[in-house]
């Protein structure tokens, strides 16, 4: 493990039988685990290089309870680690030697669907894929789709603000999200939004929705559903060049189309994936963009031809438009499956996540190359096209000494590349501990101690989820206005990691 994370509290850890104890008398019968067999499934989240058991794990099934164990945490200087599904790909979940894991698995009821006003409230651990199972058979869905959909949590999504395919046209979680209830490290239990679009007070939910587990623990979440469209149909086309398909994206938005999805694969990526689905993705191509189109169903069609002629004025080389839902959902196949596909290349790849400005995209591709060159390691590349964000994956073998620190150097330029072309250092998987190093690539010391403080307004004794998002644990005393003199270091006691 490469990255640096807290020193565990000896002091903690010697109250480790007490602080169990105190936990079952919370949360009693099986909702507490402490033997090290039963606590090694959840010594990592989807980030599986990195990997450390919790101290203690504990499964409310009540807000009440929530409230309990954080309020004795607080109390008793206790670290607390949220875990939703354990999907996150930037170790967000992942757990600390001397921390208790907060595992909401059990929040898992739709608690309310009310079609009029186009909104589900659910409990925290119910999945993302879940929400459209309720409400599908009228003819409704949850927008946002991560890929992980059918494991990822709702509030993980929301912890991480999580985007998927349906994301450039019908926004990210944080926009289809409308209210949350939350606890604080003190036990408080807080609403933010609600049922109605406008709330009272400041828009502190936004403040929430991809706060990684920091502020609080997220126990209910509204979300607004939409009304499935009429026609959703897709397009499959191939490009000789990277550069060509990269503009017909550009000249797509450009054009005022929003597609609902905008998909795009490069050559070791198709390869790949039509070797593992066989859904007949041309081999002698690129790149392949998969664009869909929803909505009524002339103006599907109408898009359609749009999207057609920008290709055709881009050099496509193969063009297939979906004459029914078997082909559209055919023409998906190989890009969901696109993951475990790359993961038949090598031993382990290791994925990243950075958003670039869409026309900067046949650049960084071409740099990804020569860094793939110098690195000596090969990269399939899969990406949310239409909003510039990336999905490389680094292949490499974790038996062989030293190559995942490569994969991660590899994987850190990539992240400062994206940084360095005017993009962000997330797309959707979070910061985390993987991209917390990286921070001052993108924020200065300035802008870094200002989130700091809003942490800090939720949690001043930085007990939730330490060691991820913020590169140097500041004391939230010193985040107040003080005086360096001499230039010497303000609290030299305080762990710089
Ligand atoms: C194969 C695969 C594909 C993926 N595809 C996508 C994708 O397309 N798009 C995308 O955005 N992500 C994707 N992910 C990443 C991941 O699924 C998302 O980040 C997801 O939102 C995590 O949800 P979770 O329930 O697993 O959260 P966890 O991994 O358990 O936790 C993630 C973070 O949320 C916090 N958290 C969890 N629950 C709560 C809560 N109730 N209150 C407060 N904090 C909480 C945790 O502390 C942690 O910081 C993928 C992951 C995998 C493994």
């Amino acid at each position: 493990m490469s990255i640096k994370m807290p020193e565990p509290d000896q002091a903690v850890l010697a109250r480790r039988d007490a602080i169990v104890a105190a936990l079952r008398a919370i949360v009693p019968g099986e909702g507490v685990i402490d033997s090290e067999r039963e606590l090694t499934p959840y010594e990592s989240d989807g980030l599986t290089a990195y990997r450390q058991p919790p101290m203690v794990v504990v499964l409310p099934e009540t807000t009440q309870q929530v409230a309990e164990i954080l309020r004795y945490c607080h109390r008793e200087g206790v670290k607390v680690v949220p875990r939703g599904s354990g999907t996150s790909l930037s170790g967000g979940a992942l757990p600390l030697a001397d921390a208790v894991l907060l595992g909401m698995g059990k929040f898992n009821r739709v608690i309310e669907i009310d079609y009029d006003d186009r909104l589900v409230v659910v409990q925290p651990g119910v999945t993302n894929l879940a929400i459209t199972r309720a409400v599908e058979g009228e003819g409704f869905y949850y927008a946002p789709d991560p890929s992980s959909q059918i494991a990822c949590s709702i509030g993980g999504n929301v912890a991480e603000n999580s985007g998927g395919v349906h994301c450039l046209k019908y926004g990210l979680t944080t926009n289809n999200v409308l209210g949350v209830e939350l606890v604080t490290i003190e036990g408080e239990v807080l609403r933010f939004g609600g049922k109605a679009l406008d709330g009272a007070g400041m828009d502190l939910l936004g403040v929430i929705v991809g706060s990684e587990g920091l502020l609080g623990v997220v126990t209910e979440v509204t979300v607004r559903i939409l009304p499935k469209p009429e026609t959703a149909r897709a397009l499959l086309i191939g490009f000789p060049a990277v550069e060509a398909a990269g503009q017909c994206v550009a000249d797509t938005i450009a054009a005022g189309i929003i597609p609902a999805g905008m998909e795009m694969m490069d050559r070791p990526a198709i390869h790949a994936a039509e070797a593992f689905v066989k859904v007949g993705y041309p081999l002698n191509v690129e790149a392949l963009l998969i664009v869909e189109l929803d909505g009524p169903a002339a103006e599907c069609d109408h898009l359609i031809d749009e999207v057609a002629a920008i290709a055709q004025r881009n050099g496509a080389t193969t063009l297939q438009i979906s004459s029914d839902e078997d082909e559209r959902l055919a023409f998906w196949a190989g890009r969901k499956a696109a993951f475990p596909a790359v993961g038949r290349l090598a031993p382990d790849y290791y994925c990243m996540d950075g958003t670039i400005p869409r026309r900067r995209l046949p650049e960084v591709l071409q740099r990804m190359e020569a860094l793939s060159q110098q690195y000596g390691l090969g990269v399939a590349n899969v990406f949310h096209a239409g909003d510039g964000n990336l999905h490389p994956l680094i292949l490499y073998d974790a038996n062989q000494p030293g190559q995942l620190d490569k994969a991660e150097a590899f994987g850190n330029d990539i992240l400062r590349l994206c940084v360095e072309v005017g993009g962000v250092l997330t797309g959707e998987h979070g910061v985390g501990v993987e991209k917390r190093d990286l921070m001052p690539e993108m924020f200065d010391e300035i802008d870094l101690k200002q989130q700091q403080r809003v942490k800090c307004a939720f949690d001043p004794a930085s007990l939730l989820n330490p060691g991820k998002v913020f590169p140097t644990l500041h004391r939230c005393a010193e985040l107040g206005r003080t005086h360096v003199h001499h230039g010497q270091l303000s609290f030299p006691d305080i762990p710089r990691f």
